[in-house]
């Protein structure tokens, strides 16, 4: 299906959080003229005055009631743990008809978090765009983000489908690739592919961070042996990434039962000296990187140097930036 309708989707759409994700969307918006007009909400007063300054909304707000008034497009930007606070806020001010939507990293809790404050009439499709950084703020974003990257959305049962569609059409029009996916699903899949991931890196990073001063030395030194890999996914944001596990509990908690045993099966294949033990794993985990390389799902963006983003598709062979 095409990526661009080529068409204004929405007349106001109406941001909530205006972030990495939520710039990025901005940027995105803007550049495809998408919607006729935007505005955005942020807490504090900082991000509000450097979103204007960027020009990514026509009014910033610090009351998310305001500014969904009006609105046609609603999409929550904010981290998990501020979704059911922001929906009590703005439930009773959104207009009839208006969809809402979401970018949350995970699913069954924001359907939780905002689901039960959506009067009739306003459709909810929440969505998760699997496309990021490390950085976080106004700044970092840019509209490239969600090129070539997939989209899950999880609309409840009896969404209506006029609703999934333009949103999806939406997240098209951003260069993205759409999949419908069960809330559950969705969280079983992300706390193996973005979840556990993250926690391993905060731990191998923590870990280096207990260890005597004059090896900390080291660590930074001989980083560039695999350690700087995880260093720049532990460089994620603390309060995301804080809702993103005590929101998905369950299934984090099931996949690390799961690397746990095998990371003890791998120590016992070390301790007994069972070299090919270790080689079929390293064989058959090296087929997984090859499959993401076709796949067109690796690509680098360092948003200190946006000029030099290489997309997936142009150069599939560069490293993965951290998503979720
Ligand atoms: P971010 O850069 O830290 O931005 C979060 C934004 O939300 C900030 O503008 C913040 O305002 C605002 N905010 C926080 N609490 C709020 C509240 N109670 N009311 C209104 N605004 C509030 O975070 P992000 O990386 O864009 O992540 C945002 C969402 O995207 C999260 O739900 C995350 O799960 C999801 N996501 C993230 C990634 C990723 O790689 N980062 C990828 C896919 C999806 P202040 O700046 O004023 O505090």
């Amino acid at each position: 299906m095409s990526k661009d309708p080529g068409t204004r989707l929405f007349e106001r759409v109406a941001i909530i959080g205006m972030g990495l994700i939520g710039s990025s969307l901005a940027r995105a918006i803007q550049q495809r003229d998408l919607a006729g007009a935007i505005v955005g909400c942020a807490r504090s007063e900082a991000t509000r005055a450097k979103s204007l300054e960027l020009g990514l909304a026509e009014s910033m707000h610090e009351d998310p009631a305001a500014a969904v008034a009006g609105a046609d497009l609603v999409v929550v930007c904010a981290p998990p743990g501020a979704f059911e606070a922001i929906a009590g806020v703005m439930g009773p001010k959104l207009s009839p008809g208006a969809i809402v939507t979401d970018v949350g990293s995970v699913k069954q809790s924001v359907i939780r978090d905002i689901g039960p404050f959506l009067p009739e009439g306003v459709h909810f499709v929440p969505g998760h765009p699997i496309a990021g950084t490390e950085h976080s703020g106004p700044e970092a974003g840019f509209a490239e983000l969600f090129e070539d990257r997939w989209c899950i959305l999880t609309p409840p049962p009896g969404t209506d489908p006029a609703a999934v569609k333009k949103i999806a059409d939406l997240w098209r029009a951003c260069g993205s690739m759409i999949e419908v996916m069960d809330p559950a699903h969705h969280d079983k899949v992300l706390a193996i592919v973005s979840h556990l991931p993250h926690l391993i890196a905060y731990t191998i990073v923590g870990t280096a961070m207990g260890l005597e001063e004059s090896e900390r030395a080291e660590v930074v030194k001989f980083s560039a042996g695999g350690f700087r890999d995880f260093t720049r996914i532990a460089a994620s944001d603390p309060i995301m990434w804080r809702d993103v596990f005590l929101n998905n509990k369950e299934a984090v908690l099931e996949m690390l039962q799961r690397f746990s045993e095998d990371i003890t099966a791998l120590q016992r294949a070390i301790r007994w000296g069972e070299g090919e033990v270790l080689e079929s794993l390293f064989r058959r985990t090296r087929e997984i990187r090859r499959g993401i390389v076709d796949a067109h799902q690796a690509g680098t963006f360092d948003a200190r140097e946006p000029e030099k983003f290489v997309s997936a598709a142009q150069d599939p062979k560069k490293a993965d930036p951290p998503e979720e």
